[in-house]
């Protein structure tokens, strides 16, 4: 039987759950990866501990994702059980550490995982062109690749893009090919930073005391949205679990109006009257009140001392309520190349429910390529794997 070639252009996580799950007694499967090797994102996502994934249920998972309507479909897929079972197909056994977020087991590197995959396309009889670049589509719509022997044109079979966000540039995902799709008809959105830092001016004669100290245990709001988590101050601003997902939300703020309005509520578990009864019952000074009865951690007293007004900080119910919702100005992103992922890239409307473009046939994109988002904690690997596994799915049914 003569195989049906696919493209994958792009080496990088989303590409690599692709080829493992396509069927390559229909198809011949080649990756083109401009890097001298795959996978680069994927290991510096190992960097701080491989989150693969996060232990809830099926539909808590579908809502941590924008746009819904994208991830709907993939909702076998975007399954905390399908992503370990996957992994321990190929020898990668998972663990759901305390924060049920779930990693390879203790001993387990980044890039025992990635070899593990690596073998799995090697035994599937994939090719990897690594130093292979696509610069370009031909003036008859053909993906051109560059290598170090020159340029040639993919004119045959299907092509799925899986080029990545632009964070991290020197991993190879460097979103300069936005122009390509644009000149087709194509939408396309500017990158934004997701699950990044944020900057707040801090008074210099307190960033650096401020800088590397963690809250612990705080919910924070942004809107309408609350998460929990900790929030790590640094001399830049804040970053950390407690403010990666309200990325979206602060961004939002700060496209229309320059800036953010965070709250921290420091005792998330109490309730205000129990904050109240507290202060009373402990005897002392306000500092006395606020670290020996409410139990309030250093970085918390210095942020209540330097920001709160006097008239706050003296006055029990103002500050009570403070403890609740303590305000902060958030003035910028970090750096779109500091970002743990990005939003931006194809617009998700350009792709069908089977991430074919509706305007070229045969051309398919996945992974941080298209313009959505999701908070860190394994759910961008996640999100990469349900678009991969699904798409080859419908590849292996597809008939034509
Ligand atoms: C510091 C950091 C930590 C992270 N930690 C986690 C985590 O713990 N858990 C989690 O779920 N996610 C994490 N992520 C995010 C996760 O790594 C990415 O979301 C994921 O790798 C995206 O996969 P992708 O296949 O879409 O893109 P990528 O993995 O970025 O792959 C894209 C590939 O395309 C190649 N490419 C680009 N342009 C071209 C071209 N013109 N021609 C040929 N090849 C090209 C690139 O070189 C790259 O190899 C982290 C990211 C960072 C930066």
């Amino acid at each position: 039987m003569i195989k049906i070639p696919i493209h994958i252009i792009g080496g990088g996580t989303a590409a690599l759950f692709l080829a493992a799950a396509l069927d390559t007694t229909k198809y011949q499967v080649t990756i083109y990866e401009r890097n001298k090797a795959p996978g680069r994102k994927f290991l510096v996502a190992g960097d701080g501990g491989l989150n693969l994934s996060y232990n809830e249920t099926p539909e808590k998972m579908l809502g941590r994702y924008m746009p819904t309507n994208l991830f709907h479909s993939l909702s076998p897929y975007l399954n905390v059980e399908a992503i370990r079972s996957w992994f321990r197909g190929i020898g990668i056994e998972t663990y759901v550490g305390s924060s049920n977020r779930v990693f390879p087991i203790e001993g387990i590197k980044p890039i025992t995982v990635l070899n593990a995959l690596l073998e799995t396309l090697a035994q599937k009889g994939v090719t990897i062109k690594t130093e292979h670049e696509w610069i370009g589509f031909s003036e008859s719509n053909h993906v051109l690749i560059h290598n170090p022997n020159g340029t040639f044109e993919l004119d045959e079979g299907k092509v799925v893009f899986a080029l990545g966000g632009a964070s991290w540039k020197k991993t190879g995902s460097a979103g300069e090919w936005l122009h390509h799709f644009a000149e087709k008809g194509i939408r396309t959105k500017p990158f934004q930073p997701s699950n990044c830092a944020f900057e707040i001016k801090w008074p210099v004669d307190v960033s650096g005391k401020l800088a590397g100290q963690p809250l612990k245990n705080v919910s924070v709001t942004c809107g309408t949205k609350a998460v929990s988590g900790e929030v790590v101050l640094t001399k830049f601003g804040i970053e950390g679990s407690g403010i990666y997902p309200l990325s979206g939300k602060i961004r939002e703020a700060l496209n229309e109006n320059s800036e953010a309005c965070i709250f921290i509520d420091f005792k998330p578990v109490w309730t205000a009257a129990r904050i109240h009864e507290v202060f009373i019952k402990t005897k002392g000074n306000t500092s006395d009140r606020l670290r020996q009865g409410l139990k309030l951690a250093p970085p918390v007293m210095l942020l209540l001392k330097q920001f709160l007004p006097k008239e706050t900080f003296t006055n029990m119910e103002l500050l009570c309520k403070a403890l609740k919702a303590f305000p902060l100005r958030i003035t910028a992103t970090a750096p779109l190349d500091e970002a743990i992922s990005t939003v931006g890239g194809i617009d998700c409307d350009e792709v069908d429910q089977k991430f074919e473009l509706k305007k070229l046939k045969n051309y398919f994109v996945i992974g941080e390529q298209l313009d959505w988002d999701a908070p860190t904690g394994g759910y961008l690997i996640t999100g990469c794997f349900a678009q991969a596994m699904h798409l080859a799915a419908a590849l292996n049914h597809r008939v034509d």
